[in-house]
């Protein structure tokens, strides 16, 4: 029998929607389907219906220019006047009190504020903002000329207030903070808005409030008329998933010192003299006539007619998303909080906030935090990212353009933030952990129609993949007895090289030798794809497709050929391997294959094929434009310079070349010997694979997918990409593989001549194992199960990095044959370097 209860365990959940929330995910965002979207605080998601009720708008209304008298023009002009009163009835803002001046975002907002209040008086103005803002109200002190100050605390804010009637006299001051934190979610207090106000009243009345209610409106609801900051900046996309556009809420009695901005442009003026006289007649007619510069963003203004329609159809109002968010982010933190390790220490360390969860006045729903293991260490935030990735779930990481609050709950100083910098710290980059500490956090943030199911698919991810149940096994790199490897047999078991970056391997065919360099085996990663826009390199996380474009060498025709698509359509390019189509461009390209971003500077030329035909072959098939680029030699230290050629190629080099040889007379690049010249800054020139380990990686799948009930399947050696794949000729019968043999080899020595082949670092692996090299597509093996059979201090490693070792060059122009490699080559492993 039931026992009554007072109080249902779901209280709020979608308390006043139209329906239950699963219903209104079905029908209204299938773009839903299949992920975990948790980056409500970025943007929130549109409704299917409101695009479909705005494409009608669109198709069956006639909207010409706002500034005409045309019939199609007065349709404008009457629309956008009766949706900014709508806006402003929304947020409760009495019209006769407030006016809606629209902007491209809330920071633009922010800025357009600013820029008034710099040209207000002569003498500028005075800036404070709390230590919780984002970014967009950091940048507005550097205008702030009679001084500026960051308040670190909610108590700093209100002594500064009791102050402000006794402190001198002088230009405008304006306090700006956030209505809520887009990193932690807390709740500002709102009555500072009046509070400042009545405390300058009695000192001149020359401060104002600016409210940044760009992640509060996303879940809260706002009353303007109540709480009556002068100014109200936000971004209409977080509240309602699109359109693109902002807003500046301004309160009329504060507007005069709005009103000497010196710019001017499109229809903010009733009269300009151009030439001759500086005179100009700003409108006298509204506040948002003299402010919005050029023509209005019309058509986003008229959507969103259709975007509040369907947000009240589904959703009732605002105050009942902040009830839905407030039961979910609580279920959240109360589930995460709870979770521990086998030794009752806790996985998840939650950054204070002073809100308490599903309080909806102090707290809204953003949960920022950190996992940590049983010894107490940190996970890698770009770490859980990429396992997350996999999974289907879309969180946020880092420092969330919340500088201020990031660096108090991580506890950071300013110091070490500038040392920071100073050793290579980018907004946005991999650099998770300094000192130990980690230098960003997760964020999961929800919105109206996030669901239990996907509360539940985070806390489960955090508990299939970070919580230790029992102690973690004997380290992987602990020392094993040289004996119990010693007699194995190792061989070749397959060679292939990447001639373009992130593209479809070339096999090297059988009984066929490869030349092996400092740099690699011959022609890996000799050219790249280059987006033409950027210069960046493409790389095969962002562009799956580049399995599916497969570079040939052939050495006979001196050609590279490439070939696309898969069998019954496929379409190739021969391209020489000569410099002759190639002009050279100095880029400043991010080589940084771990994360892309353009934070990275590292300046490299590259020698890019302006032919259209090549860029058509490449943008064609992935859909994005870009460009064949060669790697130079001189930042590669690969071929020292373009030979000078006459005659072709191939003639010329003809006789020189052995199978899988540069070609002899070029000349070579200066060496050092105890560097490794390296193509990419991050990659090693040579990236060895267990056959045994790949063998024991899928028994794990296998055993992984019986228990999930998953149908996961095993993976392919090709998805790790090495070079080369190494296989073990088991002597007797009864003798077992050996994975993993190989973190504890120091070097290798292959073939006839024992060439000997350095063995260093572990490959730290991405999301990009996950796909599959023959068909482009994504899965979630290898690296769930990697993530959780092969974690090395927090980094998921599968394969080896190699380089042929310095003696081998020693004596390099007398012996060139000497250093090559071949399928079914004898490999022996090195133990322990003497
Ligand atoms: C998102 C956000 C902004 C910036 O919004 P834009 O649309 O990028 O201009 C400013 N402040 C807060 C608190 C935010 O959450």
């Amino acid at each position: 029998m039931e026992q009554p209860s007072t109080k249902s365990p779901l209280a709020g959940y979608c308390q006043g929607y139209s329906t239950d929330v699963d219903t209104i995910r079905e029908t209204e965002y299938p773009l839903l389907k299949d992920t975990t979207y948790l980056d409500h605080a970025g943007t929130t998601l549109y409704a299917k219906s409101m695009i479909e009720e705005f494409s009608r708008q669109m198709t069956s209304n006639l909207f010409g220019n706002p500034h005409s008298m045309s019939s199609s023009s007065q349709l404008s002009t009457q629309r956008t006047d009766d949706i900014r009163l709508r806006v402003l009835q929304f947020f409760n803002a009495d019209p006769e009190e407030y006016d809606l001046v629209f902007v491209a975002n809330a920071t633009a907002a922010i800025k357009l504020v600013a820029d008034c209040f710099r040209d207000s008086d002569h003498r500028g103005f005075w800036y404070g903002y709390h230590a919780d803002a984002h970014t967009s109200l950091v940048g507005v002190r550097e205008i702030a000329s009679m001084g500026h100050r960051c308040f670190q605390s909610d108590t700093d804010v209100d002594s500064w207030i009791s102050d402000l009637p006794t402190l001198p006299t002088k230009a405008p001051r304006l306090i700006a903070f956030p209505a809520q934190s887009n990193l932690n979610g807390r709740r500002l207090p709102l009555r500072w808005c009046k509070e400042v106000r009545s405390a300058a009243e009695k000192n001149g009345g020359n401060g104002y409030t600016l409210l940044d209610a760009a992640s509060f409106l996303s879940t809260g609801s706002l009353d303007i008329g109540s709480v009556a900051p002068d100014f109200t900046a936000l971004s209409f996309y977080k509240i309602f998933g699109f359109p693109d556009l902002g807003a500046l809420i301004v309160r009329k009695s504060a507007a005069h010192v709005l009103e000497r901005r010196k710019y001017f442009g499109g229809g903010t003026v009733d009269m300009v003299i151009a030439a001759g006289v500086q005179w100009h007649a700003k409108k006298e007619s509204s506040i948002h006539e003299r402010l919005e510069d050029g023509t209005i963003p019309f058509h986003n203004i008229i959507a969103l007619d259709a975007a509040i329609d369907t947000h009240e159809r589904l959703y009732g109002s605002m105050a009942n998303i902040s009830t839905h968010c407030a039961f979910l982010a609580k279920r959240f933190f109360d589930r995460i909080s709870g979770l521990t390790h086998w030794n009752q220490t806790k996985v998840c360390h939650v950054y204070e906030t002073n809100g308490v969860y599903g309080c909806s006045t102090t707290q809204g729903p953003i949960i920022p935090f950190n996992i940590r293991n049983s010894l107490g260490e940190w996970a890698p935030k770009t770490e859980v990212e990429k396992l997350a990735t996999v999974q289907n779930i879309q969180i946020r990481t880092g420092s969330v353009c919340n500088p201020g609050g990031t660096a108090r709950a991580l506890g950071w100083v300013g110091q070490d933030l500038l040392l920071h910098y100073s050793t290579g710290l980018r907004c946005g980059d991999a650099h998770d952990l300094i000192g130990g500490k980690p230098t960003g956090v997760l964020r999961v943030s929800v919105g109206a129609m996030t669901s239990m199911k996907d509360i539940d698919s985070m806390v489960e991810f955090i508990e299939e993949f970070y919580v230790e149940k029992i102690p973690p096994v004997v380290a992987l790199t602990q020392p094993l007895e040289e004996t119990a490897f010693a007699e194995r047999h190792f061989y070749i078991e397959s060679l292939s090289v990447f001639p373009i970056k992130s593209c479809g391997a070339f096999k090297i065919p059988e009984g066929k030798r490869w030349e092996i360099r400092r740099e690699g085996l011959a022609w890996d990663r000799e050219w790249c794809l280059i987006h033409q826009g950027t210069n960046a390199a493409l790389n095969q996380k962002r562009y799956p497709r580049m399995a599916l474009i497969r570079p040939a060498i052939d050495l006979d025709r001196g050609i590279l050929r490439i070939s696309c698509g898969v069998l019954t359509e496929q379409v190739s390019l021969e391209i020489s391997l000569g410099w002759e189509d190639t002009t050279l461009i100095s880029t400043s390209t991010c080589t940084n294959t771990k994360r892309p971003s353009t934070v990275c500077g590292d300046q490299i030329s590259l020698h890019a094929y302006s032919s259209p035909v090549v860029s058509a072959f490449f943008s064609d098939f992935l859909g994005v434009p870009c460009t064949l680029a060669r790697f130079p030699s001189q930042t590669a230290s690969r071929f020292s310079r373009p030979p000078r050629l006459s005659g072709t190629w191939k003639n010329r080099f003809r006789k020189f070349i052995m199978p899988g040889s540069f070609p002899s007379d070029l000349p070579h690049p200066v060496r050092e010997t105890n560097t490794i010249p390296l193509l990419l800054s991050n990659e090693m020139p040579i990236l060895v694979v267990s056959r045994s380990s790949v063998n024991r990686l899928n028994e794990s799948i296998k055993a992984n997918s019986r228990q999930c009930n998953g149908g996961s399947k095993a993976v392919a050696a090709d998805v790790f990409r090495g070079n080369i794949v190494v296989a073990e000729r088991l002597v007797k019968l009864g003798d077992a593989e050996q994975p993993y043999a190989e973190d504890h080899w120091s070097a290798i020595r292959i073939g006839p001549t024992q060439l000997r082949v350095d063995v260093l670092d572990a490959c730290q692996r991405c999301q990009m194992v996950c796909i599959d090299q023959f068909t482009g597509l994504r899965s979630q093996e290898p690296f769930s199960t990697l993530a959780k059979t092969r974690n090395i201090n927090g980094k998921v490693c599968f394969g080896k990095y190699a380089a042929l070792a310095p003696v081998e060059t020693a004596g390099f122009e007398s012996q060139p044959d000497h250093r090559t490699v071949m399928i079914g080559d004898v490999v022996m492993p090195v133990y322990h370097d003497d």
